[in-house]
Parts: structure tokens; sequence; C-alpha cells
């Protein structure tokens, strides 16, 4: 089944209609996952999402399926218990957009330049593998100082004395989502982007039954009635559960925390495998992620107070990566200029009031709860764990609903729910992709480009050119994405805006190329979407105004 605009049509008139027995509001991958668990369970299931699924945290995360190696500092050993094991479900649910990967800790003579004792990082690391047990994807190692120089041949060789190697997996967050959300579709769920949760409708009894909701296209505003509400809404939880109930003595504070990341080429940083480097003289790490043809650097974790829909990088903070970068990396001496995008994320930390505490210390446990209206509200976690979050959130939703309702809810795992796309092994990609290349007359990087992004559903992207030739066309030289891309993401993805195609379906804006496809892409959603010329016009200039704030450093 396809997800289009016809199909957003579709399940706009079911939620006019008819009652559901669960609404989720949000489409990250918090809404995502609990929409295909109730799905799944045979619920009569609906979601809404103000902007774009995906829009929020869950496209601008460090996109890594791991336990949280620094979790452990706390003696949070369940959480990245948890975490291990949900990692490897995940490879297995969606092994087209998860892979496992090399994680490299260097260790120096001068120990400003370690994160803590080697001794004692090899012992968490010994930890994390035992943690894992039955579900570890690889044991821990040390290798030498040439070895560390081969995977990195940028890095600082001065007091090198070896690294510690570990593994956790790496993904594409926005295409998880959506991925889910298509899934849960296929499972009958009626699903929107674009709609926004104005206010909720209550029953006699002052039990929520239902919200007043607005269609962000056509302005339009209309009631969806359900017998139980999620609130899936990340950072705009409390916004969301004020509309509802007087927060004034709740104990459940939301403490935004701000990550940003930069993406630079990997000419100018060469790395094959992902690092962990201290940030000298500071009791923290960013993360170095080589990730689709570009590498990836992040962290940051600061509390954030200001617009949560458009948060930022700012140059102090990109300067201070650049300068831990170039402090393990010198001969790659990045500069400002190498830096084709930056983008910020921010976590839905729960904190207990206490803004002493710095935001690193706050736990990532994810939080359930329901309001005395009913309204449940699901935040905290993290992305690697969203599927065991969606089966606990809706375990809660379906006592509400047997006791209230006597609604019942069939026995159905999601781990056994292989998401869109991902039915084929990881180690039959490659072959199958040399297989493409050859049958389709595509290169190979687009062949491989196309299953690690689309798993089984790149033969439907290849069908689009077996009708239309052109549509094998590249988007851009120096990317493997394809014209035909466009059109998949509107036909079967939902994507209704430039941003949506450039952004969350494909990475082109992460990858920092959007500007010299913008035109190309705004023709063929034009043709798909029946836009005029000042509509088209419109749309490249929102997105342009979009991609400044979102992806490129706030002067
Ligand atoms: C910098 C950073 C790095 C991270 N790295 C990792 C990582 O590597 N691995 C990992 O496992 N986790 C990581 N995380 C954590 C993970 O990204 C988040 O926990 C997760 O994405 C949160 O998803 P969510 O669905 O709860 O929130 P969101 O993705 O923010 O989704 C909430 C959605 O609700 C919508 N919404 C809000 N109000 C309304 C309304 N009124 N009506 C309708 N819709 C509404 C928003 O538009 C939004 O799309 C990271 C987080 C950050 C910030």
């Amino acid at each position: 089944m396809n997800l289009s605009w016809q199909t957003r049509a579709q399940s706009i008139a079911q939620m006019k209609a008819e009652t559901f027995d669960i609404l989720i509001i949000g489409g990250g991958i918090t809404g995502a996952g609990l929409a295909l668990d109730a799905a799944a369970r045979g619920l009569k299931t609906a979601l809404i999402e103000k902007r774009d699924f995906a829009a929020g945290t869950s496209s601008r995360s460090t996109k890594l399926i791991h336990g949280g190696l620094r979790y452990l500092e706390h003696y949070d050993f369940a959480l990245v218990r948890e975490g291990l094991r949900e990692r490897t479900e995940l490879l297995t649910l969606a092994p087209h957009l998860d892979d496992p990967l090399e994680f490299v800790i260097p260790i120096y003579a001068d120990k400003r330049r370690n994160y803590d004792h080697p001794l004692l990082v090899r012992a968490g690391l010994f930890l994390y593998d035992l943690l894992a047990g039955k579900y570890n994807i690889g044991r821990h190692r040390r290798i030498s100082q040439a070895e560390a120089l081969q995977l990195a041949p940028q890095l600082d060789p001065r007091g090198l004395k070896g690294a510690l190697v570990y593994y956790d997996g790496r993904t594409n967050d926005s295409r998880l989502v959506i991925e889910i959300i298509k899934t849960a579709n296929e499972r009958g769920a009626a699903i929107a982007n674009y709609v926004r949760l104005v206010s909720f409708r209550k029953d006699v009894n002052g039990k929520v039954c239902g919200a007043q909701v607005t269609d962000e296209l056509t302005r339009e505003s209309f009631n969806v009635n359900a017998r139980a509400v999620i609130n899936a809404t990340g950072v705009w939880m409390n916004e969301v559960r004020s509309l509802s109930a007087d927060l004034s003595d709740d104990d459940k504070q939301l403490r935004p925390s701000k990550g940003i990341h930069l993406t630079v080429s990997a000419e100018r940083l060469n790395v094959t495998t992902a690092w962990l480097i201290p940030a000298i003289g500071e009791k923290r790490f960013y993360f170095v992620v080589p990730w689709e043809g570009r590498v990836n650097i992040g962290t940051t974790d600061t509390d954030y107070h200001g617009d949560k829909d458009a948060p930022g990088a700012v140059q102090s903070e990109v300067t201070n990566i650049l300068q831990a970068v170039n402090a393990y990396f010198p001969s790659a001496h990045l500069e400002p200029s190498d830096v084709i995008s930056a983008w910020a994320g921010l976590r839905p930390l729960i904190s207990s009031g206490n803004t002493k505490q710095a935001t690193t210390a706050v736990s990532r446990k994810e939080e359930i709860f329901t309001d005395r209206d009913g309204l449940i509200s699901l935040a905290g976690g993290k992305l690697t764990t969203y599927r065991l979050m969606a089966e606990r959130g809706i375990d809660l939703a379906v006592e509400q609903l047997r006791d209230h309702f006597g609604v019942q809810a069939k026995p159905v795992s999601t781990k056994q729910i292989i998401l869109s796309g991902g039915g084929i092994k990881r180690v039959d990609l490659e072959a199958h992709a040399h297989k493409i290349a050859r049958a389709e007359n595509v290169s190979i990087e687009t062949a491989r480009h196309l299953l690690h992004n689309y798993g089984t559903n790149a033969e439907h992207i290849l069908a689009l050119t077996h009708e239309d030739e052109a549509l094998k066309q590249p988007l851009l030289a120096d990317l493997p994405n394809i014209a035909a891309e466009v059109i998949y993401a509107v036909r079967a993805e939902s994507a209704l805006t430039i941003a949506d195609v450039l952004t969350r379906r494909t990475r082109i804006a992460m990858l920092g190329a959007a500007m010299n496809c913008v035109e190309k892409v705004a023709d063929l959603m034009a043709r798909e979407l029946g836009w005029s010329e000042e509509k088209k016009a419109q749309q490249i200039a929102a997105f342009r105004a979009e991609y400044e704030r979102e992806y490129l450093i706030a002067r």
C-alpha cells in the first residue's frame, strides 16, 4: 500500500467520520512506533503530525543504534541492556537501514587526551559486552598504534599508544521513522502529516475523548473521536498536556537539551570507522561517524530555551567542535568553511526540577504516565528503544480501553514485524546491488544507495524508471540519488513539500547539496502534485528559508 496525498485525504475523511480506539499525537519515532504497535494489535488507530514525519528531533539525532556506553557511568545498567537488545532487534527488523559499525577510542600517553583512564574505559567496554550477552554484535578489542593510524591516517600519531575498538549500530533516523509509518499504515492505521492538534475534546466525566485538529494545508478544522489519546510530542509534551490540564504543580518538568552536529566531506576528514574523541580537559566526547558518504560530528548537550520548531547551530558551538576534532585529526585542519551543514536536535529530557544538575546527568530513560483526564504521555528515551517504549505505551492504553470500553487487543509483538523494505538480509545487500546495477543500467553507487535507503522497495523506485527512463537521471553529480526517488517520496511516502523530499525522505539537505537540485526537485513535485508556477516558487522560497534556518550556521 502507498502513502500519498490521496491516502492522506482518505485518512482525514476517516478521522472525521469514525471513532478510533487510539489517537496518537506526534509523528516522530515515538508516535510512529506507537501507531505500528497499536495497529498490529488490531486496534483502530489514527496518528496526526503537525509538520512532517520526523521533522522534530527524530531527523536530528546522531543516528546511532546503541546501548549508550556513557550511561554506564551513571550505573544505568538496565537502560544500557535494553538499548543493546533493541539494537539487535532493529538490525533484524530493518536490515537495509541499520548496520553494525566499529567504534574506535584512541589512547594517548597524555592523559588529558583520554576520556578516562584506559583501564577504566576497557572495563566499561567489558561490561558493555557482558550486558549485551547473546545480543552482542562483536566483542571489544585493543589495537596497536599502527592499526589505529591505518583506520584514520589523519589521526595525531604523537603520543598515540593504540586504541580500543567496540561495536554499535548506525541508522538513518528519518528514513527509519517513515518505514515504521508505512508499516503502520499497511496494517490499517489512518495517518496524516501536516495535521495539528489544537485542543482536546472531553466527555461528561472530564475524560479526554478526542481532539480538535487543523489541517495545516487547507486550514480546515475538524474533530477526531478516540477512546484513548496518546501524546508523543517529544519536547512539545507539556505544551500539549497544558491544552488539557493545569500543570502548575506538575512534577514532570520537561527540560529540552540541545545537541548540534556538523557534517563535513569524507575527503576532508578521512575515516572509515566511527571514532569517539574526548573534548580535551572536559568530561565529554564527540562522535565522528561516517554516514551516507560524508562524516557527521557531534554532539553537544546544553539547556535550550529558544524556538523549539527551529533550533539551530551557532558559530561558537561549531568552533568548539572543530577545535576538538582538529586536536585529534590535526592534518585535517578543519575550518568553518568545511562545514557543509550544521543541525540541532532537542532531547526531550524529563527532570525532577533540579536545574543545577547538568543535562548530561539527566536520565535517558523514558517516562510514560497518565494524567487525571486519561491523557497518556510518553517522552524521553532514545531512537534505539522506540519499539519497547511503544509496547509499554500501548500496554497502558490497552488497560484503559479494556477497563472503560471492554475493547480487547490481539497479543501481537512488533518483534515479529519486519519494517517496510526490510525483507532482505544484510549479507545479501551487496550481491543484490551488483545485480541491480547490471540489470537496470545504473551505477553501483546508485544501486547500493537505493538498497540501503529503501530495501526491497527499491524495486518500486526502479519500476518508475521503466515507465519513464528520464527518472534514472541523477539529481546531483556527486550523490547517488536519482529523480525517481522524488516521485516515490510523493506517491508512496506522503512527501508534500520540498523539505519533506530533500530533508527527510532523502537526506540531501543534511549532505549539503540541497540548493544545487532544489529547482529539479520542485519541477518533479509540481508535475506530481499539480503545482502552478506561483505555488512552485512559493515552495522553493519556503524550502530555502527552512534550510537556511535549520541547516546553516546561525551568524
Ligand atoms: C542531538 C541528539 C542526538 C541523539 N542521538 C541519538 C542516537 O544516536 N541514538 C538514539 O537512540 N537516540 C538519540 N537521540 C534521542 C532521540 O533522537 C529522541 O529520543 C527521539 O528522536 C525523540 O523522538 P520523539 O518522537 O519522542 O520526538 P520528536 O521526533 O520530536 O517527535 C515529536 C513530534 O510531535 C510533533 N508535534 C508537536 N506538537 C504537535 C501538535 N500540537 N500536533 C501534532 N503534532 C505535534 C512534532 O512536530 C514532532 O514531529 C538523540 C537526541 C538528540 C537531541
